[in-house]
C-alpha cells in the first residue's frame, strides 16, 4: 500500500481538498497523511504564545477568528445538511478543547494539545468530505500508533507494532486517512514531530507498513538545484539518493522535513515528491541510487550560531574536544559543522535554546567567541573528491566571499561553507553561475 502525504496548501481550501479527493480516489487502496490546513498551525502557535504570556483576551480574539474561518470552510466544503452538521460538530469539539486552556495553568501539554487540533480538524473534515462524495474512507487516529520515546525520537518498532491492529480494526476500507505531525510521547501526552513533521509521519508510516512507495505532495515541483527564492535559473532535480536528499533537506531545502528520509532509507522505500498543482509530473524520486551527477544542488540554512573555543591549555592537550562535545551532548544540542585546529575548535548549532548554559560551561575549558546570523551553504552531489579538482572549482567560485568555516571531506556527498547571512544570496548565486551552470 502506498502512503501519500498532502501538505497544508494541498488541503488549504475546499477547492484544494476537492482536488486532493479527485487525485486519490482511483480505487487503489492507500494511506493518506494530511497536514493542517495552511495557516492553521501558525495561528495555533500564536494562540499558545498569548496563553503562555497570560494574555487571555488576545488569545480569545485569535481563537474566535480561526473558528470563524473554519465555519466558512464547512459551509463551502459540504453540500448536504447532514455533512454540514457533522462538520459543525468536529469544529465545535476542537474549539472547546482549545478554549479549555484559556483558564488555569498553561503548560507544554496544553500547547501541544492546541497545536494538534489543526491536523485533527483537517483529517476529520476530509474524511467526512470523502464520505459525502461516496468514497470508502476510514480515519486512523494517529494518536493510537504514532509514538515518540523519552528523547522525543520516533519509536519505529512501537509504531510498527501499534499501527497494524489499528488498520485491521478499520476494516477493508480503500482510503485510510490519518493525521501528520501529531504523536504521543513517553508520558502518554499529546506531542508532535516538530514543525513540518507531517512528511516525517508519512515516512515513518511507510516504513512501519512496508509500503511500496511514499509520496510527498506539496505545492512545488520537487527539489531544485538551488533556492528559487534567491537565485535565477534553478533546475528541477529528477533523481536523488537518500543521502543527497537528507543532506539537502537538513541543510535548508524547505521542501522536505529533514528527518523524512531516514525511515524510508532503512526500509529502502522510494520517496517521490509530487506537486498537487501539477499531478502528472512525477518530480524528484529519492532512492538508494544516485544518478552520479557530481555536483547536484546547493541549499542554505540560516539562523546558525557559531562558537569558537580556544583551549586554555597548552598545545598537545588531549581531552579538550571531548570536553567541549560533552557540554553539547548534555544539553541535547546537535552540532552541524565542525572545524578544528590544534588549539581551537569552531562549531555551529541552529538550536540556541541552551546556548547561554552551554557557553557558561565551555568557558571553563577556554576562551569562547560567538558569531550569530550565519548561514551554512551546503553543496551536495556524488563527489569523488580526490579525482576531480572539485574543491578548487567551488573555492574559485567563492572568491571574495568572507568564509567563516569550511567543511570538506567529512562525507563524499557534501561540502559546506559558513558565511554571514548577509552574504548568502551572493554565495548561492556564485555557486549557481560558476559551479552548477558552468560547463567547464
Ligand atoms: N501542520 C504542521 C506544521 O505546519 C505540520 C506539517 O504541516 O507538516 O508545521
Ligand atoms: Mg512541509
Amino acid at each position: 500500500m502506498k502512503v501519500l502525504k498532502f501538505g497544508g496548501t494541498s488541503v488549504g481550501s475546499p477547492e484544494n481538498m476537492r482536488a486532493v479527493m479527485e487525485l486519490i480516489a482511483d480505487g487503489e487502496q492507500k494511506l493518506v497523511v494530511l497536514s493542517a490546513m495552511s495557516g492553521t498551525t501558525n495561528a495555533l502557535v500564536e494562540i499558545s504564545n498569548y496563553l503562555h504570556k497570560k494574555n487571555k483576551d488576545t488569545a480569545c480574539v485569535h481563537i474566535g477568528s480561526l473558528e470563524a474561518k473554519y465555519k466558512k470552510v464547512i459551509n463551502d466544503l459540504f453540500t448536504s445538511d447532514e455533512s454540514k452538521k457533522k462538520g459543525v460538530q468536529i469544529i465545535k469539539s476542537s474549539f472547546e478543547t482549545i478554549r479549555s486552556f484559556t483558564s488555569g495553568i498553561f503548560n507544554e501539554v496544553g500547547e501541544n494539545t492546541i497545536l494538534a487540533q489543526g491536523e485533527l480538524i483537517s483529517t476529520q473534515l476530509f474524511t467526512e468530505f470523502m464520505h459525502e462524495n461516496g468514497h470508502d474512507a476510514k480515519l486512523l487516529p494517529a494518536l493510537d500508533f504514532m509514538l515518540i520515546d523519552e528523547d522525543k525520537s520516533a519509536d519505529l518498532p512501537q509504531i510498527r507494532k501499534k499501527i497494524q491492529p489499528v488498520i485491521e480494526a478499520a476494516g477493508d476500507a480503500t482510503y485510510f486517512i490519518t493525521q501528520g505531525f501529531i504523536c504521543v510521547n513517553a508520558n502518554g501526552d499529546i506531542d508532535n514531530l516538530q514543525r513540518g513533521g507531517s512528511d516525517y509521519t508519512a515516512s515513518l508510516i511507510g516504513a512501519a507498513i512496508d509500503s511500496e512507495e511514499i509520496q510527498i505532495w506539496t505545492d512545488i515541483d520537487g527539489f531544485h538545484n538551488n533556492d528559487p527564492r534567491f537565485v535565477e535559473n534553478t533546475r528541477k532535480i529528477d533523481q536523488l539518493s537518500f543521502t543527497e536528499a537528507a543532506e539537502l533537506a537538513y541543510f535548508g531545502a524547505k521542501i522536505l522535513h529533514p528527518q523524512t528520509v531516514l525511515p524510508a532509507r532503512v526500509q529502502n522505500i522510494p520517496v517521490r515528491l509530487k506537486n498537487t498543482m501539477n499531478p502528472s509530473d512525477s518530480r524528484t524520486l529519492i532512492t538508494e541510487e544516485s544518478d552520479g551527477t557530481e555536483i547536484k544542488a546547493v541549499a542554505a540554512k540560516d539562523c546558525i550560531d557559531t562558537t569558537k573555543t580556544r583551549s586554555g591549555r597548552m598545545l598537545m592537550a588531549y581531552g579538550f574536544l571531548k570536553n567541549v562535545f560533552g557540554v553539547f551532548e548534555k544539553y541535547k544540542t546537535p552540532i552541524d559543522m565542525i572545524t578544528t585546529s590544534e588549539v581551537a575548535i569552531s562549531l555551529t548549532i541552529d538550536n540556541t535554546k541552551y546556548l547561554k548554559e552551554i557557553l557558561e560551561e565551555i568557558e571553563v575549558f577556554g576562551n569562547v567567541q560567538v558569531d550569530s546570523e550565519m548561514t551554512i551553504v551546503c553543496i551536495v552531489g556524488d563527489i569523488i573528491s580526490e579525482e576531480k579538482g572539485f574543491a578548487s572549482k567551488v573555492f574559485n567560485a567563492l572568491d571574495g566571499i568572507p568564509i567563516r568555516m569550511i567543511s570538506y571531506g567529512g562525507s563524499r556527498f557534501n561540502i559546506s561553507v559558513l558565511v554571514p547571512t548577509t552574504h548568502k544570496k551572493v554565495t548561492l548565486q556564485a555557486i549557481s553561475d560558476k559551479v552548477l551552470n558552468s560547463n567547464s
